[in-house]
């Protein structure tokens, strides 16, 4: 039966070119993880320690001292984590990102014959039908 040997083959091929074809649709894109969020949870639990040390204070559990101490260093860690936030969208706005190229200027329709309505493929400074200018400054 060589026939059926053949269709075997022949499947064979279609089912890995169809495994290696889905392969390469599938492989995961990785999601890109905003360098923000993990610095916008930071600064969320600091607010919040910052609330909860002014409750404190507020409800005298804490000391004077006590209470200007921690919220010094809440505050400064909160600098560092704004500070970080600044240094991040400094290099995201500095090119490690790809700059979308101009788009492409609107064309003047000087390949347009004013004069006699021929049309070109490129800018022409005399009209290739006519002979009269058609403005291109080349
Ligand atoms: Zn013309």
């Amino acid at each position: 039966m060589d026939s059926s040997l053949i269709i075997g083959a022949f499947l064979g091929v279609v089912i890995v070119g169809y495994l290696l074809f889905i392969r390469s649709q599938d492989l995961p894109t990785p999601e890109p993880v905003s360098p923000f969020k993990y610095l916008d949870e930071r600064r969320a639990s600091i607010y919040e320690s910052l609330r909860d040390l002014q409750f404190e204070y507020r409800v005298d559990k804490l000391s004077d001292a006590d209470y200007q101490t921690t919220k010094l260093e809440l505050q400064k860690e909160l600098a560092r984590v704004m500070a970080e936030v600044d240094r991040i969208k400094a290099e995201l706005g500095t090119g490690s990102t790809v700059v979308a190229p101009p788009p492409p200027p609107v064309p003047a329709q000087k390949n347009v014959c004013p004069a006699c309505g021929a049309k070109f493929e490129k800018a022409l400074k005399f009209c290739g039908e006519c002979g009269k200018p058609m403005g291109a400054s080349v």
